[in-house]
């Protein structure tokens, strides 16, 4: 699912208005009729409307669906990016956008930057991209599932994640800063940093490996597990040494300078969980053995220190303090952290006999039989990372159960259709700027030099 950002050129403001009407008529409708649609655009009477949808369709940003009872349109994941792009773009959040730079298990990331050059990124949430390993248990769920829900899911993991994000960062947690936040996006700072995963060495790898144990100790005591901690979600920033030259990089990974300072710093914030949940002992001591296996594994690292455990962490915990509890009251309610917990489970990134929930005996057996039909179902399905392993199977085996009223779908920002004249003034195009180009370029040096693919 490749952001095409060509048809931003030439999108004229009518085009935006019709745009934002099938994005209006979603709330209610999984196919949008037309008649609708013109009339939520406020552009009634004319012929220009099916003019205005012809061109959204062709350039792939809704489609048409033949309904039952009626013909209509329903807005595609390219749409979606329109509309939040615009957002951003209206917003000053963003002038230009580079390169991607990053494809997460659920999520594309892109390089972008504000008007003020400042370089940022931009995480597109893309709920519904599944694993190889997961699929089977998916597959009928799936087919079953309107890709309306879908957008609903990746919105509110961009919800949540902004959320959070925002909580951490103001309280001082080494979070990248969140700039803003629409529909299934989420805009950040760039972190100039490789991914633990991507170090084989560090000068003093027993000082990093407290910092981060104590940053999980941190997070739980202000009653947050962050149910992802693994090296893929770990950015480590170098600072001076030598001045930031690397005393090797190979094909690997890459080592640091000896005098080189290292900070860690967090990111991924989807799947993040109260230390009141259920399973957060679970949880909290996965996050734990992440770190110390990749110690081990990866660095040649073992600590002699037990722990931390989070009875320990949460010991005296002062309740004014919460940050899970805060978050819950400014709107990400514990009614769609619900929603998306069934979808995004803190489930973990390791691969290598990681004591992750174990998955269905059924599910693996026949992994390559079910290859074909996943890149057939799914073509988008191009994750670089290991997979996630879907503990809750079941939830997929009643889709109607699961299937997620779209009700609630509260549009965020200025793009509802609650005055189509917002749209009156043109949209000039995103481009590219040079900086981006060249940062895009920076990091995809750096990425291929330890021999990853982008
Ligand atoms: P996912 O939820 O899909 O795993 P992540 O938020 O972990 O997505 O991002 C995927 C990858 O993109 C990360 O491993 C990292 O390399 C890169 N990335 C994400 N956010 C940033 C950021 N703020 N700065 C720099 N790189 C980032
Ligand atoms: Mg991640």
């Amino acid at each position: 699912m490749k952001l095409d950002t060509r048809a931003l050129r030439y999108l004229t403001a009518e085009d935006w208005r019709v745009l934002a009407a099938v994005e209006q008529g979603s709330k209610n409708h999984e196919v949008v009729p037309t008649p609708l649609i013109a009339q939520l655009s406020g552009m009634r009477g004319g012929n220009n409307v099916h003019k205005n949808i012809s061109t959204l369709a062709k350039d792939g940003l809704i489609a048409k669906v033949k309904n039952a009872r009626y013909d209509g349109y329903r807005l595609t994941y390219g749409g979606l990016d329109y509309l939040a792009l615009n957002t951003h773009r209206k917003g000053d959040m963003i002038f230009s956008l580079g390169n991607q730079i990053g494809v997460g298990k659920e999520s594309d990331i892109y390089i972008c930057a504000s008007p003020s050059s400042r370089q940022l990124v931009l995480k597109l949430h893309r709920l519904g991209r599944i694993s190889f390993r997961t699929v089977k248990a998916n597959r009928d769920y799936l087919r079953n599932r309107n890709a309306g829900s879908w957008m609903y899911l990746s919105r509110l993991a961009a919800q949540k994640e902004h959320a959070f994000m925002q909580v951490l960062h103001r309280e001082g947690f080494p979070v990248p800063e969140p700039v803003a936040w629409s529909r299934h996006t989420v805009v950040m700072e760039f972190i100039d940093a490789f991914p633990l995963r991507m170090i084989d060495s560090v000068p003093d790898p027993g000082r990093l490996y407290a910092e981060l144990m104590d940053m999980i100790v941190q997070l739980a005591q202000r009653g947050l597990i962050h149910g992802d901690f693994n090296e893929f979600n770990i950015l480590i920033r170098e600072k001076g040494g030598s001045g930031g030259q690397r005393d090797e990089e190979t094909e690997e990974g890459s080592a640091f300078a000896k005098d080189a300072t290292l900070t860690p710093i967090l990111i991924d914030f989807p799947q993040t969980l109260s230390t009141n949940h259920t399973n957060a002992e679970f949880y909290f001591d996965r996050d734990v053995n992440c770190v110390k296996r990749y110690f081990e594994r990866r660095l040649r690292y073992t600590s002699d220190e037990p722990g931390p455990f989070l009875k320990d962490a949460i010991k005296g915990i002062d309740n004014e303090r919460r940050l899970d509890v805060e978050v819950e009251a400014t709107g990400f309610s514990r009614k769609m952290a619900k929603e998306l917990d069934r979808f995004v489970e803190p489930v973990s990134n390791e691969v290598e006999g990681a004591d992750a929930v174990p998955a269905d005996e059924d599910d693996l057996d026949d992994e390559d039989d079910e290859q074909d039909e996943v890149e057939n179902d799914f073509e988008d399905v191009d994750d670089v990372k290991p997979e996630r392993e879907s503990k809750e199977a079941s939830a997929f085996e009643q889709p109607d159960e699961a299937t997620i009223s779209l009700d609630n779908l509260a549009l965020d920002d200025d793009l509802a259709v609650k005055d189509p004249r917002l749209f009156a003034d043109g949209l000039s195009a995103l481009q590219t700027s040079q900086d981006a180009v060249v940062v895009a370029q920076k990091v995809k040096t750096k990425k291929r030099a330890a021999g990853w693919a982008i």
